[in-house]
């Protein structure tokens, strides 16, 4: 049996335990959200290695995945709602077969992502969740 966060056997996995990146991820989307204010420019990390056409192509498809995912589930962090440095986070990170493809993609903060490291959590049902219901459970 596997942990369905970290990919780990169960009897290895600390994802459950107190103090864990996965409980502080989570405790952060119980927060309440702050009021949705306009994004600032999305900064795209891109490296600079990369060739100038590249990277304004990269630019772009990321610049049209962060409004899409904007559009669809709100203009803040998925998990904690926060608006401020904003980045795209792999659901399945890369390093775990995931693709860079929008249906594996969602907005996280700077530190919802740092949480989240390579587990695996799908927080855009939250972001809707909330919105329907109008709490934060
Ligand atoms: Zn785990
Ligand atoms: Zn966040």
């Amino acid at each position: 049996m596997y942990c369905g966060y970290c990919g780990r056997l169960l009897r290895r996995c600390v994802c459950h335990e107190p103090g864990s990146d996965l409980a502080r991820f989570m405790a952060r989307a119980v927060r309440e959200a702050k009021p949705r204010q306009r994004s600032e420019p999305y900064k795209r990390a891109v490296p600079p290695q990369i060739k100038r056409r590249e990277r304004a192509t990269l630019r772009a498809r990321h610049e049209r995945w962060h409004q899409k995912l904007s559009d669809d589930f709100g203009e803040g962090c998925a998990n904690c709602g926060a608006t401020e440095s904003l980045v795209l986070d792999h659901i399945i990170p890369i390093a775990k077969g995931g693709r860079s493809m929008l249906d594996n993609l969602q907005l996280l903060c700077a530190e919802c992502n740092r949480l989240k490291g390579k587990l695996v959590i799908d927080c855009r049902d939250f972001t809707s969740a909330r919105r329907v219901t109008g709490d934060n459970d």
